[in-house]
């Protein structure tokens, strides 16, 4: 380690985070296709960006792999039919943010037509490649959502000194990264090798928790067949797969406050969404299924399900034979960083990685107490923050405070909420003092606006007058 750190961030804090229950309960069910669904409803916006413009019409016949919806800008993705029949509507759908967004209902007719015109891209070089990636529709699919191909559209590739492949998978009871790096080794040695030749890469690091000791075994053994590419055993401590974490414990660098991954000379990208974007480039099949881990203390036969995106979630529940009790708490993701919704006709997403459905004793939580200041908090937090001072700043709706405590930083990772022997609702609080600054930096900024067209009259009406 030390010698990673030399003439980088030598001023390094201890790690930090909780040791949480594992849960991997799924890890050792390899993936099984769920039946056709009836319809499946694929909302416009599963990536962070603009969301996609529909293509289609109601009433028209698609096939799978077919374009629904065209990027809406340049941080934006493609989408694509997973099934094959006819759009029965567009229209406005909640989702788990709460907010209103198109979607593109298709009834499917069971019979998965492929769209005949579907072929790999010609990928020569770069340019090409990163067209690839952004055709693919593939996006962040560890959870976060981010396309790709923005991800991976660098100024200058020498600033790319590493690629990190993320497969931690760090959150209790998810294991869709880690049934592809057991079932899909060969479709990540293909996407490190799409990144060497096109991006130049010269150094790939494989990060997994060393409590997944047959991923770190059949990652190694894909590695050793490549140049530069190393798998790197860490300690299972979430959250080990989050971003900045990763960064730093698999190099020793640290993403200074306010900039990007690639300013510690560092792109982070999952194993899952490395391995899609090497399927589209050999088949031309774009990202129209996920595997998903359903699994939860409600769930009859917890397993790893493909599924069409757009299934709803209770079609995968059905799948796994049901609930064994009434679910207090559907999730989409894991129990750490994951959110609940109201009701089971969600859909499957493109970034849905884990849907739990939990029953009473893990849904429930229990009253929080007064504050004790034992600092664990503190101690679990990975970024060095102080939730109890944010809440206590966030009571008072002290935004200079917050801002002063760095409250914006929080990756809403939950291990203060975790350690917390108070039950306080720290990361649910972070939440809200992120939102209050942001709503007054939103203040600030129209403010400032009204400011300078005010001023900008004044002086016009001056000049009138001379
Ligand atoms: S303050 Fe934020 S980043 Fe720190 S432990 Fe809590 S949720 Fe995680
Ligand atoms: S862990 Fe809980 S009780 Fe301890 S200082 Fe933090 S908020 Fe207070």
């Amino acid at each position: 380690m030390e010698k990673e750190l030399e003439g980088r961030n030598v001023n390094l804090p201890k790690l930090h985070g909780a040791h949480v229950p594992h849960r991997k309960n799924t890890a050792g069910c390899a993936p099984v296709r769920m039946p056709v669904p009836a319809s499946v409803t694929i909302p416009m916006s599963m990536h962070i960006g603009a969301p996609a413009v529909p293509t289609v019409k109601v009433g028209e016949t698609v096939k799978v792999g077919q374009l629904i919806a065209a990027p809406g800008g340049f941080v934006s993705s493609p989408v694509y039919a997973s099934v094959s029949g006819k759009v029965k509507k567009i229209d406005d759908m909640l989702m788990s943010t709460g907010r209103f967004m198109k979607a593109v209902t298709i009834e499917a007719d069971g019979e998965q037509q492929v769209l005949e015109t579907l072929a790999p891209p010609d990928v020569t070089d770069l340019a090409s490649f990163l067209n690839a990636v952004r055709d693919s529709g593939v996006v962040g699919l560890g959870g976060a959502g981010f396309p790709t191909a923005v991800k991976l559209s660098v100024k200058d590739l020498k600033q790319v000194e590493a690629v990190i492949i993320n497969g931690a998978e760090c959150e209790p009871y998810v294991t869709s990264d880690t049934r592809t790096m057991l079932d899909d080794a060969d479709w990540i040695r293909q996407g490190i090798e799409l990144l060497q030749k096109y991006m130049q890469v010269p150094r790939v690091i494989i990060g997994i928790e060393n409590n997944k000791p047959q991923c770190v075994k059949t990652m190694s053994d894909m590695a050793a067949k490549l140049k530069n590419v190393e798998v790197k055993a860490l300690p299972p401590l979430y959250p080990q797969g989050g971003e900045k974490v990763l960064i730093y414990n698999t190099t020793g660098r640290i993403v200074p406050e306010g900039k990007l991954p690639l300013d510690a000379g560092a792109i982070v990208i999952n194993c899952t969404t490395l391995a899609a974007i090497a399927k589209y480039v050999a088949t031309g099949m774009p990202l129209v299924e996920k595997v998903v881990t359903v699994d939860g203390s409600a769930v009859k036969e917890p397993r790893n399900v493909i599924a069409p995106i757009g299934a709803s979630m209770q079609s995968l529940f059905d799948f796994c034979g049901g609930f064994r009790e009434e679910p207090r708490k559907v999730l989409y993701g894991g129990p750490m960083m994951g959110i609940a919704v109201p009701n089971t006709e969600f859909p499957v997403m493109k970034n849905t990685n884990a849907i739990l459905a939990l029953g009473e004793k893990d849904a429930v939580l229990p009253e929080p107490t007064a504050c004790i200041r034992c600092g664990r908090c503190v101690d679990a937090c990975p970024l060095n923050l102080m939730p109890a001072a944010i809440e206590a700043a966030y009571n008072r709706r002290d935004v200079d405070k917050l801002r002063a405590l760095h409250a914006n930083l929080c990756m809403e990772c939950g291990c203060c909420s975790f350690a917390c022997p108070a039950k306080r609702m720290l990361v649910q609080t972070n939440k809200l003092a992120k939102g209050l600054i942001m709503a007054d930096n939103a203040k600030k900024k129209a403010e400032a606006e009204e400011k300078a067209k005010k001023a900008r009259e004044k002086a016009g009406k001056e000049a009138a007058v001379k």
